[in-house]
């Protein structure tokens, strides 16, 4: 599913921050989140923005940002 003007957010990870602990990653929906051996990565043509996710990480890591504030 490709991002259209009625997206409003992407969602981002603050690998600084990012423990890649994976509790964020059964609390997705449609199974946008991806765990790797050191990074974690969300698909944003996946998400459907139910910001599920951002309240589960311990370390406040994921973040939404409006679409209209990045390239895609
Ligand atoms: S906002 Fe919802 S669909 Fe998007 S990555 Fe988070 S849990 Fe998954
Ligand atoms: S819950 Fe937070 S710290 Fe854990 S993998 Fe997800 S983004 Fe990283």
């Amino acid at each position: 599913m490709k991002k259209t003007r009625q997206s409003h957010v992407l969602i981002m990870v603050n690998r600084d921050r990012c423990g890649v602990c994976g509790c964020c990653v059964p609390v997705c929906p449609p199974d946008a989140i991806t765990l790797h051996d050191a990074y974690l990565e969300v698909d944003n043509e996946t998400c459907t923005e139910c910001m599920k996710c951002i309240p589960v990480c311990p370390t406040n890591a994921l973040y939404e940002v409006p679409v209209e504030a990045v390239v895609v």
